[in-house]
């Protein structure tokens, strides 16, 4: 793809549909991502490529669909374990280990938040796991579906509110199901896959991992960081790409578009042409356009 005439192509490599957390369908999250005048398009769902097949079916001339997901998995670190998320972009989404981590990850998504339903409800608040589940659609369960019932109960008026420390954030708060982070890559990598590193420095979500790990984690077949991210401050991009630089490391920016659960839109952030070959030229699968 190049650009010698006219505006640069504009590549969000990080967005999520019904098919995990999104409020978006596949079909719809293209639609309006040909709509944000998005020349590629990532679709990332959390431990699935459910909204693969329906994305493709629906994508509009002109647009690229980037398939990937956003991998669930953890650091055990000296002190604590820290969890992190991987994007994995264009592998085979067949590939037989891969497929089995997907689906031990979904179904331990789905104890966790029945688990999680049952502490609110010992507590006397009125959500009902069933309609939780119908909620979700058959995607991959997660907390900000138990976000919607909380607001659905009047209990808090946001999802912002409900990630807060007396609901999810903390107080019902429950670990999930992880796949180690160096497993992950060696297996997006079997998978013919592409692993970049999800929000790396995003604190305020949890505890972060140190630079030195991240060193390993390039050692290890890390393909790239990435850095602009509404969860980043400046100063917090500058750094993760100055780390990047100094590891070989590609650089993205995307938004992380999550519909209605997130206020960002479509190409809040971007990344540059040149990271986005890197990406293509390593992975198994193509990019699809008509
Ligand atoms: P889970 O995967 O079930 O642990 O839930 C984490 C998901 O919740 C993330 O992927 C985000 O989509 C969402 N999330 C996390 N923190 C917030 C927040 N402060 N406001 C809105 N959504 C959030
Ligand atoms: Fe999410
Ligand atoms: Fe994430
Ligand atoms: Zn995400």
């Amino acid at each position: 793809m190049t650009s010698r005439t006219g505006p640069a192509p504009r590549i969000d490599l990080h967005t999520h549909s019904t098919a995990s957390d999104g409020t978006m369908s596949p079909a719809e999250l293209v639609r309006a991502a040909a709509d944000a005048r998005l020349d590629v398009v990532a679709i990332t769902d959390h431990d699935t490529t459910a909204g693969w097949a329906s994305a493709l079916r629906a994508l509009p001339p002109r647009l690229r669909l980037v398939r990937g997901a956003e991998l669930s998995c953890r650091w055990t670190g000296a002190h604590r374990e820290v969890s992190l998320h991987l994007l994995a972009y264009l592998f085979d989404p067949d590939h037989p280990e891969l497929v089995a981590e997907l689906t031990r990850l979904r179904a331990a998504r789905e104890e966790r938040g029945e688990r999680i339903v049952t502490l609110l409800r010992a507590d006397g608040v009125d959500v009902s796991w069933t309609e939780i589940l119908s909620g979700a659609g058959g995607g991959t369960v997660g907390r900000p579906h138990i976000a919607q019932a909380l607001i659905r109960a009047g209990l808090v008026g946001s999802t912002r509110e409900a990630f807060g420390p007396d609901w999810l954030g903390e107080r019902y708060r429950l670990p999930k199901e992880d796949i180690d982070i160096f497993r992950a890559i060696r297996l997006v990598r079997a998978a013919g896959g592409v692993p970049v590193f999800a929000h790396p420095r995003a604190s305020r979500r949890g505890p972060i991992v140190p630079d030195e790990l991240i060193a390993e984690l390039a050692t290890a077949g890390l393909a790239g960081l990435e850095a602009d991210h509404e969860d980043h401050s400046p100063a917090e991009r500058s750094h993760v790409r100055a780390l990047a630089g100094e590891l070989g490391l590609l650089v993205t920016g995307s938004s992380d578009f999550h519909g209605t659960h997130k206020t960002v839109g479509l190409g809040a952030f971007t990344t540059s042409v040149e990271a986005y070959e890197r990406i293509v030229a390593e992975g198994v699968t193509d990019v699809a356009s008509i």
